[in-house]
């Protein structure tokens, strides 16, 4: 594997343990691990100069639905609320093929690493028309970036009293043979790994508490991690009441749904005692303030979950609630959205980038990942501060403040995925071409 010697970056934020800044440093990348961080560093090596720039770790993006990336702004669910906005949508997801799916997940993976994202997870809950969790798998291996993919699933259609119509469910016992079939034939445990599939039941309003535990059994046994929507929005907090009769930390913690192999998605809602359950537990949360704020949720306590010692990470939600996919735009939007709630010390641009990088590789179980240490695997973002965005900056490290949107260079478990803005292993008008002429197709269906 080539060694690559990152030369000379105006900015390093580590984000290593004593989350150490450096000038003018040197990264030096051999194997897919970081070996040597300092100043003029000797070594044969793959030269990348990166003066002129502000490196960090990749993002980590700890929640997505990525085949919702061809129901952008679909017209009806522009304004609606989670349950109505979801009863738009399904009709259409119902209409989805292999295609469709590996070719969205494309799009939505293609458009993080432009935003900085090494390292993604992604929640498919539905399996209409013989799609399967690998058409994403395969996508992601194509384009480089390291994947966590979880086999969603959802058991309760209408006809049962739940909200998904009857033809996006699946039988429970189906869904979890085909949990153990996507880990045997996908989970990578090693410390390189590419690719590490989690189980994720949608939300416990469209499963039955039957597979939440089984779930929790099976994941255990298998030894992957958990992952689902908790405690969203007030609708939510409702439902959880008059249907199990309790709060849904409860629900989760009485079905073995807390614990550092467990994170769930949103968390708007959690109250003090479900924050100390999270805290106690090591449970983590997907924070996604822009789907929060599109979806009219709320603001999530993040400030005081963090305060609290609850490992908080940061998720660009699926495109049809946000509607973009850019995660460094999202972790500006995790700072500014805390600040609305408790004012403007409530959240740096260095600590928002902090969650947005090991933050989420905690979350994820990846603490490998995620930050720039001797040792650390070679997830990196190279943010070119010479251009417009940043011009006149006084602290072009505070990137979420004035910096690009998009990275110079991507690295990848050392290997470059994308160099001068450009993603170097697809064709990504091709790709654009594709996704459009399927929206199409999908539009004209309606
Ligand atoms: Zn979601």
């Amino acid at each position: 594997m080539t060694r690559l010697l990152l030369r000379g970056a105006d900015h390093l934020l580590t984000m290593d343990d004593a989350r150490r800044e450096l000038r003018g440093a040197d990264v030096l990348i051999d194997g897919g691990v970081i070996r040597e961080i300092g100043v003029a560093l000797r070594a044969d090596a793959t030269v990348i100069d990166v003066s002129g720039c502000v490196v960090t770790p990749g993002l980590v993006n700890t929640h997505h639905h990525l085949y919702q990336s061809l129901t952008r702004a679909v017209p009806a669910a522009q304004d609606a609320l989670l349950f109505g906005w979801l009863n738009v949508l399904y009709p259409i997801w119902a209409r989805f093929t292999p295609d469709h799916m590996f070719t969205s997940a494309q799009v939505g993976l293609a458009e993080l690493a432009l935003s900085g994202c090494t390292l993604s997870s992604d929640h498919l809950y539905l399996y209409p028309n013989g799609t399967r969790l690998e058409d994403t798998i395969h996508a992601a291996a194509e384009i480089g970036l390291r994947f966590q993919p979880t086999r969603g699933a959802m058991s309760i259609g209408r006809s049962q009293g739940g909200l998904p119509p009857d033809s996006l469910v699946e039988p429970e016992g189906d869904i979890l043979d085909d949990c153990i079939r996507v880990i045997d034939a996908f989970h990578d445990p090693a410390p390189g790994s590419l690719c590490r599939v989690g189980v994720a039941p949608c939300s416990p309003f469209s499963v039955s508490r039957d597979l939440m535990r089984q779930a929790a059994v099976l994941a255990r046994d298998k030894g992957v991690m958990l992952h689902t929507h908790l405690a969203e929005n007030d609708e939510d907090i409702a439902y959880s009441q008059e249907k199990f009769g309790c709060r849904p930390g409860q629900y989760a913690q009485d079905l073995g749904w807390v614990g550092p192999d467990v994170w769930h998605a949103h968390c708007v809602k959690l109250d003090a005692a479900e924050i100390a359950l999270f805290a106690e537990t090591g449970t983590g949360v997907a924070h996604c303030p822009c789907s929060n704020c599109r979806l009219g949720s709320g603001i999530a306590p993040v400030a005081a979950m963090r305060r609290a010692g609850v490992p908080v990470g940061l998720g660009v939600d699926g495109s049809a609630s946000n509607d973009a996919g850019n995660l460094v735009s999202e972790a500006r939007q995790a700072m500014l959205l805390q600040r609305v709630a408790q004012g403007a010390d409530a959240m740096s641009a260095r600590e928002a980038l902090e969650i947005a990088t090991r933050g989420g590789a905690d979350v994820l179980g990846r603490p490998e990942c995620g930050r720039i240490a001797v040792g650390a695997r070679a997830d990196i973002a190279v943010w070119d501060v010479s251009g417009i965005a940043s011009a006149g900056s006084w602290d072009p490290a505070a990137l979420l403040l004035a910096g690009p949107t998009t990275v110079r260079d991507l690295i990848v478990e050392g290997r470059e995925v994308v160099r001068d803005g450009h993603i170097q292993t697809l064709d990504l008008r091709a790709l654009i071409a594709r996704q459009t002429a399927l929206a199409q197709q999908l539009m004209a269906q309606l």
